[in-house]
């Protein structure tokens, strides 16, 4: 990783270092943090002579060679003191709650727009709503585009930064060119690598966040965080890492709740955490608990899937959407707990 004196290289200096290190079959990756821009050796960046030659360059300040699978994403890369802030909450500083329906109905708007309105109330964040889903049974909804209007519609109504899912790459500029303010990898998708590589290309200049989650089967914790540096080796640094339940299920849950790895992410990394308590344990009635536990772990943001009348629902709504009343004082104890835990 090259951190030059600057904020950031001239046009020049980028050219220069990347005829040199293309003389060692390299290629160079800037990567946008917010206050400067460091740039990733892609390659085999072993060879001391090009780390010399480079690091002889004058506007070059070090080279930092930490010897981890994720250089980026390690705690000792220089990209630790990168902060993400969405909805007016910088992570690490204030508690981010994301929270909204699991799936948006295009044939009924106005339930996403009832609850984008009180999840707000309640103390969201942010909005979270699926456009396009990634179902188990094929026979089942699979989203719908036209959601994505609906969803900056539920931002623009409310205010708010809105996060939803993307599966395919066909999506990503697709929600990019919408507005969307964080693109969700799903568990499903949290290891299909060309998926990561694209989101990671396509934010290019944008502050688009990426909530990654974990896969769904029992990944390590290097393997999830490996994930990320995909995202990031490919231009994105904005990624919170989101456990939301693992398989093997624990009986009577939809999954194996996940959030005390969080203390153990925040060992090796520097990135965000925010917890899914709704598909850990997949019932209305066990996610408050488990949102607590995940911020009683060391969890920076919870994303929770709400409903102003979760029967109504589509997709997981109906059997694990808060109403805004539970939600609301799930936040305030959440709150609460993230305070203490200061
Ligand atoms: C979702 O957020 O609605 C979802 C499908 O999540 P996951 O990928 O974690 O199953
Ligand atoms: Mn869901």
């Amino acid at each position: 990783m090259i951190l030059p004196k600057s904020n950031r290289l001239t046009n020049d200096q980028l050219n220069e270092i990347t005829t040199l290190v293309s003389e060692f079959s390299c290629k160079i990756q800037p990567i946008i943090g917010a206050v400067r821009t460091i740039y990733a050796i892609v390659g085999d960046e072993r060879d001391d002579l090009m780390i010399n030659r480079l690091e002889g360059l004058s506007y070059i300040e070090r080279i930092d060679r930490i010897q981890s699978p994720f250089k980026l994403m390690d705690k000792r890369s220089d990209l630790a003191s990168h902060r993400i802030t969405l909805g007016g909450v910088t992570l690490g500083e204030q508690l981010l709650v994301i929270a909204g329906n699991c799936t948006i109905d295009p044939k009924n708007p106005n339930y996403f727009y009832e609850t984008a309105a009180a999840v707000k109330e309640a103390g969201a964040n942010m909005i979270r709503g699926g456009v396009w889903k990634p179902r188990t049974n094929p026979y089942s909804f699979q989203g719908d585009v036209k959601s994505l209007d609906i969803l900056l519609e539920g931002s623009r109504r409310t205010g708010l930064p809105v996060d939803t899912e993307v599966m395919e790459e066909s999506h990503i500029q697709l929600a990019l060119d919408a507005g969307v303010n964080c693109l969700q990898v799903g568990a499903r998708n949290a290891l299909n690598y060309s998926l990561l590589r694209a989101i990671g290309k396509a934010v290019g200049e944008r502050k688009t966040a990426v909530l990654l989650k974990r896969s769904i089967h029992m990944g390590s914790i290097s393997e999830f965080i490996s994930a990320a540096e995909y995202i990031a080796a490919f231009g994105n640094p904005n990624i919170i890492l989101c456990p939301r339940g693992t398989t093997p299920t624990l009986d009577g849950y939809r999954n194996h709740p996940d959030e005390s790895i969080t203390p153990l992410l925040k060992e090796k990394t520097w990135a965000p955490v925010v917890v899914d308590p709704s598909h850990s344990v997949g019932k209305a009635s066990y996610v408050p608990a488990c949102a607590l536990a995940a911020v009683a772990y060391g969890a920076d943001g919870l994303c929770i899937e709400a409903h102003v009348e979760p029967s109504k629902g589509i997709g997981d709504d109906p059997k694990q959407a808060l109403t805004p009343a539970v939600l609301a004082e799930t936040i305030r104890q959440a709150k609460a707990i993230w305070q203490l835990r200061r």
